[in-house]
């Protein structure tokens, strides 16, 4: 047992107000709930913008904007998706690291049917630039993780030489199109990770408890949000995402684990 990151993911490409009025949209919005969060326990913010319609944007100004309000008030780590709009294109799916240089960012490890109605790709050239992006400017990618032969594209690109071990893993289980959201798929995935690798998992929707549980036990890492799931039980809507954040922290606690601090994540993930 021992140091149990909390990442949080507030926003999400897809959740709207009507699903939760709660969730933050605008740069201020997020600014100020991810200061709740990381007063909470979070560690780790993992940001998507939206645009003046609320939809997925990879506008790199939106980016900035939302992080330079965030450093004002806080030390958290900043982690960026890549993935914020299945039409951007591989150039604008990078431009914002470029202007940012964040801490982390997300790397998904192969394409996929995103939701039975589209596509999400990540196409193997599109990978390699975006390893050789994430090392020029010093990123420390986040796998993610949606079906276990994404693990095997990473081992890939490690032998390549484009992705540096050791890795972070962060498994999503549940996303319909990748694998399902059991502690039977968590445990197996995990087997399959190099023995150097840090991880982290979550469910997505109901299944957020019961993986974020098997996580702690495991020894992973976890992450919690609306990105991932709007309800904060069976039949009540999250207030906010700190709410998600405080029962993550006791949880931790009353297992007998830490929750690490934003120093104690970035030695934890080697972060410069
Ligand atoms: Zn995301």
């Amino acid at each position: 047992m021992g140091k149990t990151i909390i990442t949080v993911a507030p926003t999400g490409a897809w959740p709207t107000k009507k699903d939760n009025p709660n969730i933050p949209l605008t740069p201020k919005e997020i600014a100020e709930d991810v200061y709740q969060c990381y007063e909470a326990g979070a560690s780790i913010a993992h940001l998507h913008m939206r645009d003046d319609k609320g939809q997925g944007t990879m506008d790199k100004e939106r980016f900035k904007e939302t992080v330079d309000l965030i450093k004002d008030k806080c030390d958290i780590i900043i982690n960026l998706t890549t993935s914020g709009d299945l039409n951007a294109t591989d150039e604008t799916r990078q431009s914002h690291l470029k202007l940012i240089r964040p801490d982390m960012a997300s790397y998904d490890c192969g394409s996929m049917n995103w939701q039975h109605n589209s596509l999400f790709i990540n196409s193997p050239s599109f990978l390699e630039e975006l390893g050789k992006t994430m090392n020029e400017y010093g990123i420390k990618p986040e796998i993610e993780i949606f079906d276990p032969g994404m693990i095997y594209n990473a081992k890939y690109y490690v032998k390549k030489g484009i992705l540096k071990e050791p890795l972070h893993y962060q498994f999503v289980l549940g996303a319909a199109g990748g694998i399902a959201a059991t502690v039977e798929n968590l445990v197996f995935m995990k087997g399959l990770l190099p023995s150097n690798s840090t991880w982290s998992a979550f469910g997505i929707g109901k299944t957020h408890i019961p993986i974020m549980l098997a996580t702690i036990a495991l020894g992973g890492h976890i992450r919690v949000g609306m990105e991932d799931n709007i309800l904060f039980n069976k039949k009540e809507l999250a207030r906010s995402n700190k709410q998600f954040v405080m029962r993550a922290a006791n949880i931790i606690k009353e297992v007998g684990n830490e929750v690490a601090t934003p120093d104690e994540t970035r030695e934890i993930l080697g972060l410069e």
